[in-house]
């Protein structure tokens, strides 16, 4: 089957790849002509642990192509997938404006055999149908269109395209539902995981996936200050629930609030669609405010760490990305605490395996980046976890107590063990624990 996939993000590529490895013909497009050149080149333009492999195959094997031009590479498309960034916009609604501009210029392009145009990207429910007059308007070729959201995690993007937990298919077109179940075939060979339903309810779909998993990590990091306050250990109370098969362990992990491309910004809008239905959506209200609140809470308790004043002291920032196993910096709290200490006059220098050039890419010299988590700490004041990639989870805390100047270490993720820190000579700060 030939396919066209419309941006080459962190979800473009991965879907355009992916289709690729199952035998399809792939052609990925990106406006951004330096991003395709690279491609081109056959190197992948952002860190995705497995993907440069993955494309670098299916170019070999001549089944994966990139261009700039979308009116080519959707003229023979049997299927067009939109996966363009879904920003927010300044009032928190979804800025659709990248992807009104995709649909037009694939609507321009159909060619006449019946295509379906399918939006991968993430969207307010009621952009199928706008989708659907956009191109109507632009076309007079036959299509039809569906809504297929993605559930990948970054870091892990590959294996959960590859094998997923389920496939969601909304489309009021069956001819759409079947095109899609196709192209799917691949995937499903130990069993059918495909969910079908309405354009709409798929929509909501996405949005309510992301909105549940951050309920929960904002229900944690919410009752983490109640531990603090209570003298409890929220690490305990986590085990004690988690272990729970109605609850189960997994998103419980409280920190230093939740950031990335998606969550933020799905969950305003998600907000903004309960607001214009005239249906709020108290508990999403409430999930964004608590996360708002973790963000600069963590960097209060980070100052009182520190004595109670910033001022003059050197803090070392281990983890800049907003999760391990990525470069994406988009909203990570990072950014924010390292704002709020810097306001404060703390002198900071960072530290990430992957994802420190982005970081300097947005945020300049407004910290001294180091080469490694060490040599981040010489002279701190404190060691701050915000990302706890594999390297920093276990530290050498002997050999870090000789690098600093005070020895106090904030966990901003609850991975390191209070008992060996403090037998190292540090005072150990932790999330939701004494
Ligand atoms: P991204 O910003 O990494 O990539 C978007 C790409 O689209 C960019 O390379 C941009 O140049 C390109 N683009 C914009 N307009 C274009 C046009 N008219 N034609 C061709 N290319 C165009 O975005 P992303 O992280 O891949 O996210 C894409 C969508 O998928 C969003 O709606 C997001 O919410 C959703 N999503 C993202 C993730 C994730 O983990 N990143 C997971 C699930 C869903």
């Amino acid at each position: 089957m030939h396919i066209a996939v419309i941006g080459t993000g962190y979800v473009g590529l991965v879907t355009g790849a992916g289709f690729s490895d199952f035998g399809n013909t792939v052609t990925c497009v990106d406006i951004d002509p330096v991003r395709v050149e690279k491609l081109k080149g056959g190197e992948v333009p952002f860190f995705e642990p497995g993907l440069p492999e993955l494309v670098k195959r299916n170019v070999a094997q001549g089944r994966l192509s990139f261009t700039t031009d979308t009116l080519a590479a959707v003229k023979d498309a049997a299927l067009v997938f939109l996966a363009v960034g879904t920003p927010s916009a300044a009032d928190g609604s979804a800025d659709l404006s990248y992807l009104r501009a995709a649909a037009q210029q694939v609507a321009k392009g159909l060619g006449p055999n019946f295509t379906v145009i399918v939006t991968k990207s993430t969207v307010p429910v009621g952009t199928g149908d706008l989708v659907k007059s956009i191109v109507a308007e632009h076309t007079k070729q036959p299509f039809a269109v569906a809504s297929n959201p993605e559930f990948l995690k970054e870091g892990d993007a590959v294996n959960d395209f590859l094998k997923p937990d389920r496939v969601v298919l909304g489309s009021d077109d069956p001819r759409a539902i079947e095109r899609l179940r196709e192209a799917y075939r691949g995937v499903m060979r130990t069993g059918d995981r495909t969910h079908v339903m309405d354009l709409r309810s798929a929509e909501l779909t996405k949005y309510a996936a992301n909105a549940m998993l951050a309920t929960r990590i904002s229900f944690m990091n919410e009752l983490s200050r109640l531990a603090e306050k209570l003298g409890c250990d929220i690490e305990k109370v986590r085990k004690g629930i988690g272990s729970d098969p109605r609850i189960g362990p997994k998103f419980l992990f409280p920190g230093v609030g939740f950031g990335g491309s998606c969550f933020p910004k799905d969950l305003r809008a998600l907000r903004d669609m309960g607001r214009s239905a005239g249906v709020v959506q108290g508990v999403v209200e409430a999930v964004v405010e608590a996360n708002e609140k973790q963000k600069v809470h963590t960097a209060q308790r980070i100052v009182a760490a520190l004595g109670g004043s910033a001022a003059g002291k050197r803090v070392a920032i281990w983890g800049l990305a907003f999760k391990p196993e990525t470069d994406d910096i988009r909203e990570a709290p990072a950014i924010e605490i390292i704002a709020h200490l810097k306001q404060a006059g703390a002198t900071i220098a960072g530290y990430d395996p992957i994802a420190a050039e982005n970081i300097k890419a947005q945020i300049g010299d407004v910290i001294t980046y180091a080469p490694n988590a060490y040599a981040a700490a010489e002279g701190a004041d404190a060691v701050v976890l915000i990302t706890e990639w594999h390297e920093l989870r276990h530290p050498d805390f002997a050999k870090l107590k000789k690098l600093v100047r005070t020895p106090v270490l904030f966990d901003g993720r609850n991975v390191w063990d209070p008992e060996e820190a403090r037998a190292a000579g540090f005072t150990y700060h932790g999330i939701g624990r004494a």
